[in-house]
């Protein structure tokens, strides 16, 4: 099966110019998507920074993008506690958007349908890992809590769980969230506090000894660049060695499929993580469900998006069908593919200054759940620039210098 379309929306902004106004901006950010957008914002509105940021994509419909792909939900239900504070800062800037922006009425009130995250084991290793995880969300305040399989059917009759031995739920700041509608207003009120956006590519990066002092545009420009911003996504490693620096982030497909039942549930679905890997949720009054390959988990050239034939009948529909039998009767309403920026080291965010080449700056490797961490890593990334160090949150264990040193910061719960 084809994917019907490229993305899940379609971005609403200004048709953008490819020129840039200025031959030396402050800060360039290299990639125009969820990360830019946050990183932007939260400069611009700083009033301790007063530089000029230009930001760099040539393609703002993000329709080849992770944020074009993305599911578009949060939760704290991590296994690190930073990424639980991650999620809470997110449930945070969402909930207060409009106030967060600067309280313009023509920003959107954004809010989270919480129906909640639903985590489901089968054997008790992977109930102990659950546990584990639990115990760390709830020391970080996350509303997450141990749910056994008869309390899983009492709230929700649909299931059947013959071979479940426990569940860990949070319905609490954890669901879906207009993250188009999200950037797309970041982007908006950068704009509107001077940032320059262009539509264009950065092909190379100068570099003298320990800074990087400019990017050439695919259309032949060279800007100079107090600081490089890396907000490339899926293309983040060639942008690092353009820097002449390494960064392994590998290009993993992840499928979506909407779908219709015949006889809808009679209560919101949880974002339900199956023992299989395959994860399904409410998608308004229809249903949402994602995976991996059936197959190896290949890395893939970023514009690679052959998809395997027969995930749906082979794998999704099975799965689902048996996990909740009222599913045995729906029809599938739309498919894409995206790829996730894997960081295969560890599976966790790489970002902030690099500790040698200290202007430039990572935003990568969410590994599919950087929609969420975008507020996050864009304000600690600003504030890198202006303060040269983490101010509102400590992500010091997610520099990229955990690379050299060989310090994993694992991630086991990545979807
Ligand atoms: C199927 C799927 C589902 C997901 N679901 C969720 C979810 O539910 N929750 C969640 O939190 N996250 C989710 N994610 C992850 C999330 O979408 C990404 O982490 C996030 O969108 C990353 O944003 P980004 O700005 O870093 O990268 P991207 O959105 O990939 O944007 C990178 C941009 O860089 C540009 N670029 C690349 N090279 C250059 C260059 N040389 N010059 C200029 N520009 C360049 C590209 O054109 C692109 O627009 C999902 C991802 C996928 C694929």
């Amino acid at each position: 099966m084809t994917s019907s379309k490229d993305s899940s929306w379609v971005m609403n902004l200004p048709a953008f110019d490819t020129k840039p106004k200025a031959s030396g901006y402050d800060v360039v950010i290299i990639g125009g998507a969820t990360m830019a957008a946050n990183t932007a914002w939260f400069l611009a509105s700083n009033p301790d920074f007063k530089g000029r940021v230009l930001i760099v994509d040539p393609d703002p419909t993000f329709a080849k993008a992770q944020t074009g792909a993305s599911n578009n939900c949060m939760r704290q239900q991590f296994a690190n506690p930073i990424n639980v504070r991650i999620g809470q800062f997110a449930a945070e800037f969402v909930k207060n958007f409009r106030a967060n922006l600067g309280g313009d009425p023509a920003v959107p009130d954004l809010s989270i349908r919480s129906f909640g995250y639903l985590y489901l084991s089968d054997t008790p290793a992977l109930t102990e890992v659950l546990k584990r995880d639990q115990a760390v969300q709830a020391a970080n305040g996350a509303g997450t809590r141990m749910v056994s399989a008869a309390e899983i059917v009492a709230l929700y009759p649909f299931y059947k769980l013959d071979d479940i031995a426990a569940g860990s739920l949070n319905t609490r700041d954890e669901g879906y969230y207009n993250a188009p509608l999200m950037v797309e207003w970041l982007i908006r009120k950068s704009l509107e506090r001077g940032v320059d956006y262009i539509r264009n590519r950065v092909t190379a990066i100068g570099r003298e000894g320990d800074r990087v002092t400019s990017v050439t545009l695919a259309s032949g420009e060279v800007i100079a660049a107090g600081h490089v911003v890396n907000a490339a996504g899926t293309r983040a490693g060639q942008v690092a060695a353009m820097a002449g620096l390494k960064l392994d982030i590998q290009p993993k497909r992840r499928y979506t499929y909407v779908f219709r039942a015949k006889r809808p549930l009679d209560r919101d679905l949880p974002l339900t993580i199956d023992p299989t890997g395959v994860h399904f949720r409410q998608f308004g009054d229809d249903y949402l469900i994602g995976c991996p390959p059936m197959g190896p988990d290949d890395t893939m050239a970023p514009d690679d998006f052959a998809a395997e034939e027969g995930i749906w009948e082979r794998k999704l529909h099975p799965i689902v069908s048996n996990r909740i039998p009222q599913f045995k009767e729906v029809e599938i309403v739309d498919f894409w593919m995206g790829h996730y920026d894997y960081n295969t080291f560890d599976y966790n965010v790489v970002i902030g200054p690099h500790d040698q080449v200290r202007n430039f700056h990572f935003t990568n490797g969410s590994s599919g759940h950087g929609s969420q961490q975008g507020p996050a890593v864009g304000r600690g990334v600003a504030e890198q620039i202006i303060y040269g160090g983490f101010k509102s949150m400590d992500l010091t264990p997610f520099l990229h210098a955990r690379f050299a040193k060989g310090e994993r910061v694992v991630e086991r719960a990545v979807i």
